[in-house]
């Protein structure tokens, strides 16, 4: 039987490895949208490829062009944040999620609320609105709603799970390679370029979370993202540095059993897992020979290093509303390094800035979790951080 899917972000980095696997297997699956931003010409290359229903860009002004490329195809075409999440209401059977940042919460909403399963890349669903997001989930189980983990972190974690009672769980240990920087002194991080956080030294993805990483900004949504997920308090979750991004994550038990998730770093395995789940299948993924690694390495993070993952532990302590102000703060702050209007060290100053002063609105942090009041912490934290960093 064929199965409908559906890729949000698909010309991003866990967009192109989701359709690397569904094309090697073209009759198992049928395509139903795919969703793109400016990079229009790969988006109708892989609507035309997969032979989707509809391909949808996020901008207006590439609407013409995207149009143009589909013209005579049969491919229904739009364009916009409206239009996407339209176009995550069509029914299917399995959801890719990798939309990068806030944006990717109202069609990941969507697809639940048809009943899809989401396979989800995009952490900042679980970061911004995690208790609206699983309440939605389990709504419409019925329907067949359902999350599945795709960040490597999370699916390891999800892994070391299987068939084990929540009850034994001591705790559970992210890994973070340390980034473009791990090894930097702190006084030289202020001088990092945009080029030098660009560069990851294991793992190839979009831009944005390979800067996060250099910042430990995307470790510190994964410990915010470990603990909607898998309901696990934040005195349980750890973060450990290695090196090798061989070890993804482990599992701590009650008997002191640590179960490791091991694998080579590509999403591919990842992406796979929440393709075939619960069962598994081949994948085109390195086989490990561990005899020629010799050694893994792990070494306890830094906070002076890293604020972001005090800040992290700040956001679950408030609960509420503060994973959506931390990350839309976040976002702001990125984009202010990207344009070079802050420096890389400025980041994590304006973010705590922006937390300190909206955390100040209890009637903002504890607001209603629902998708309006999601949004409206989101552009007021957006708001305060564009105040900061104009007055830097
Ligand atoms: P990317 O930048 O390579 O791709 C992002 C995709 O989202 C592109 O298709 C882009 O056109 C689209 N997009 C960007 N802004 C948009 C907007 N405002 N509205 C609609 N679409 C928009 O990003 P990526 O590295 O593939 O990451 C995607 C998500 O997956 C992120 O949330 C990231 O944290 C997460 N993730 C990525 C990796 C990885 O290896 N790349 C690993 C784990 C988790
Ligand atoms: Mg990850």
């Amino acid at each position: 039987m064929t199965r409908r899917i559906s890729i949000f972000g698909s010309t991003g980095s866990i967009g192109e490895s989701t359709i690397d696997l569904i094309a090697r297997d073209p009759e198992a699956y049928e395509t139903v949208a795919l969703t793109g931003g400016h990079n229009v010409a790969r988006l109708a290359e892989q609507a035309l490829q997969l032979q989707a229903e509809i391909a949808v860009t996020a901008h207006e002004e590439n609407l013409a062009e995207l149009r143009d490329r589909l013209a005579g195809s049969g491919i229904e075409t739009a364009a916009g944040a409206r239009a996407i999440e339209e176009a995550a209401r069509r029914p299917a059977d399995w959801v890719m999620s990798a939309i990068v940042g806030a944006a990717g919460l109202p069609p990941g909403l969507a697809a639940l609320e048809e009943g899809a399963t989401l396979a989800l890349a995009n952490k900042e669903t679980l970061v911004t609105a995690g208790p609206l997001v699983l309440e939605t989930a389990r709504k419409h189980a019925d329907k067949g709603a359902r999350l599945l983990p795709v960040d490597s972190e999370h699916s390891a974690v999800f892994q070391g799970l299987v068939g084990e009672e929540m009850s034994a769980v001591e705790r559970i240990i992210i890994t973070a390679s340390g980034g473009a920087f791990r090894d930097w002194p702190i006084e030289k991080l202020a001088e990092a370029t945009l080029a030098q956080a660009s560069a990851h030294p294991n793992w190839d993805m979009g831009q944005r979370i390979t800067i996060d990483s250099a910042s430990m900004f995307n470790k510190a949504l994964e410990l915010i993202e470990t603990h909607e997920f898998f309901g696990v308090g934040p005195d349980k979750i750890e973060v450990l540095v290695h090196p090798q991004s061989l070890v993804h994550a482990l599992v701590g038990f009650n008997d002191g059993a640590l179960m490791a998730h091991i694998g080579p770093p590509d999403m591919r395995h990842a992406i796979g897992y929440a393709l075939h789940w619960p069962t598994r299948k081949r994948l085109p993924v390195d086989r490990l020979d561990l005899a020629a690694i010799g050694a893994l390495e792990f070494r306890a993070p830094d906070e002076t290093r890293w604020p972001a993952l005090r800040l992290a532990r700040e956001v679950m302590q408030a609960g509420g509303l503060s994973g959506a102000v931390f990350n839309a703060a976040k976002e702001a702050a990125l984009d202010g390094f990207i344009a070079g209007r802050i420096n890389f060290v400025r980041m994590s100053e304006v973010v705590e800035e922006v937390l300190t002063r909206l955390s100040a609105d209890s009637g903002l942090i504890h607001a209603d979790i629902n998708l309006d009041n999601v949004l409206r912490a989101d552009q007021m934290a957006r708001n305060e951080a564009a105040r900061i960093i104009e007055t830097t």
